[in-house]
């Protein structure tokens, strides 16, 4: 059924998302934007930062009836990333990861780590959890490639480095954005609501998105994987 199996990082392997969260919803509403943590995860989970400054512009403008000037844009990316590195002492894996990738190992099929994130980061997020072993090579920053997601241009990538047809693959993402990109590469994907940012709803919008199934935990996603190759 698939030969390859590519996971997202943020939000599936690690419990990025919620990180600084909800401090930077609380600076938003500084700035007079109605946000809760919940809107921020529906409207920016997921994107490369280029994707993100350019969705984050299109919200300023419906809200405040204008764009962000450059300070405010610079401000407000300073604000989130000191929020996620003043609680950086809080990331973790997603529950159950470990177990996870280690049971996958023992099934006829690729892996893969496809991420927004920037290289270096995502290479300093996996081997933190010790995850990273279980992937090399084949952990790809959307660094790489043009567009960002919801563009398939990730996934695609990552499908021809690992040598296995769009269709043949099976995509786990935790955000929208994510999702959209893997259907438009051809991909099946599973929403994976497994990461402390997945609030009440978060699996319907992944499959409005296009997920064919969504998994909770990391405990299901490997019985899940395990009876998908089987049959
Ligand atoms: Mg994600």
């Amino acid at each position: 059924m698939f030969d390859a199996i590519i996971f997202d990082c943020d939000g599936v392997l690690v419990d990025s998302e919620i990180v600084g969260l909800e401090d930077t919803a609380a600076f938003m509403r500084s700035k007079g934007f109605a946000w809760q943590a919940v809107d921020l995860v529906q409207l920016f989970t997921g994107l490369r930062d280029d994707v993100f400054a350019a969705r984050l512009a299109k919200e300023y403008a419906l809200i405040l009836g204008r764009p962000p000037t450059e300070d405010e844009a610079t401000e407000l990316f300073a604000t989130m990333i000191e929020n996620r590195r003043r609680n950086r002492h809080m990331l973790q894996a997603v529950p159950g990861t470990k177990e996870m990738v280690i049971a996958l190992e023992a099934l006829p099929v690729a892996r893969a780590v496809a991420s927004s994130t920037r290289a270096q980061y995502l290479e300093d997020k996996l081997s933190r959890f010790d995850l990273l072993q279980h992937f090399a090579p084949h952990a790809y920053s959307a660094e790489l490639v043009a567009a960002g997601k919801p563009a398939p241009d990730i996934f695609l990538y990552t499908a021809a480095k690992i040598g296995i047809a769009p269709a043949k693959c099976l995509v786990i993402e935790d955000s929208a954005n994510g999702v959209r990109a893997g259907v438009s590469a051809g991909m099946t994907v599973w929403g994976f609501t497994g990461g402390g940012h997945c609030f009440d709803g978060h699996g319907d919008r992944l499959s409005e998105a296009g997920a064919a199934r969504i998994v909770e935990d990391h405990g299901t996603l490997a019985d899940q994987m395990a009876e998908a190759l089987a049959g």
